[in-house]
């Protein structure tokens, strides 16, 4: 078992699967929830669109794309987010 520390809220926590701690991973599933909900019917949107209309953080998308929750996808050379396989 190793600690880490939350890559939301900087505290050190417990690492199990996640990179982020507990109270955090309900925060992370809401933003997820909200962005999901947004590219259901705006599939391809960027990073700062979805922040716009989401009220999520640019910084807690960056990080779904980095951790593969959620895909980029370049469409007329315009970076784009789309949901990956998670
Ligand atoms: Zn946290």
């Amino acid at each position: 078992m190793s600690i880490k520390n939350c890559k939301r809220c900087g505290k050190l926590f417990k690492f199990q699967q996640h990179n982020v701690c507990q109270s955090c991973l309900i925060k992370d599933q809401e933003d997820f929830d909200k962005i999901w909900e947004y590219m259901r019917t705006h599939p391809r949107v960027s990073v700062l669109e979805l922040s716009r209309n989401t009220g999520v953080k640019p910084e807690v998308i960056n990080r779904f794309l980095r951790e593969g929750r959620l895909a980029v996808q370049s469409n007329d050379g315009e970076p784009a987010t789309s949901i990956g396989d998670y």
